[in-house]
């Protein structure tokens, strides 16, 4: 049977560090799908077409990656899929907590679905949306910690502001 795993997130934007992770997964399972909420509530940067868009661009060698947009209950979503594995990642310490407590919810909700961590290449251990969108914003340069897509898409958000190196 096809092993189909569903890595979820806001990917808002897509990093060098969830595509390191993606690809790491296809060395597990068969299929990875890219499971990207809509999340109006968390306010999104950019929104869930321009998201969508930046994780295809992203990963379109990969045959085997497929991205979706979700919302309500991704263990819902998960079975949906035909999936019985949530993929997440971890960095460090600071993340375990949070998703320690999402599996646990998760599972209480579903307990036929099992959430599966990778860690994080030692190269990303500090990247994030969060700190990319920041380091844009101020003008630094961000290039080999995003694809180019992203990092075009920042810079159309933020004008000339970004510098090259
Ligand atoms: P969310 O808003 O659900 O946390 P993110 O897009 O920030 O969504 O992250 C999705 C998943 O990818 C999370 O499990 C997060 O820990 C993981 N992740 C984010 N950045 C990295 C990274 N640099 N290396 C490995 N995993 C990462």
């Amino acid at each position: 049977m096809e092993k189909i795993a569903v890595y979820p997130g806001s990917f808002d934007p897509i990093t060098n560090g969830h595509v390191s992770l993606v690809k790491r997964a296809l060395q597990i399972f068969d299929k990875i799908i890219i499971a990207v909420a809509s999340n109006p509530e968390k306010r999104p940067f950019f929104t869930l077409d321009e998201r969508l868009e930046m994780v295809s661009k992203s990963l379109e060698d990969y045959p085997n990656v497929i991205i979706k947009s979700f919302d309500g209950l991704l263990v819902e979503f998960v079975e949906k899929c035909n999936s019985n594995i949530i993929l997440r990642g971890l960095r460090a310490v600071s993340d375990f907590e949070y998703e320690f407590q999402l599996a646990l919810m998760n599972r209480r909700l579903n307990r036929k679905i099992q959430s599966v961590f990778l860690m994080t290449d030692y190269r990303w251990l500090y990247l994030s949306s969060t700190i990319i969108k920041e380091a844009a914003k101020l003008g630094g340069p961000i290039e080999g910690l995003v694809p180019d897509i992203v990092e075009r898409k920042l810079r159309e958000k933020f004008g000339a502001k970004i510098n090259t190196q």
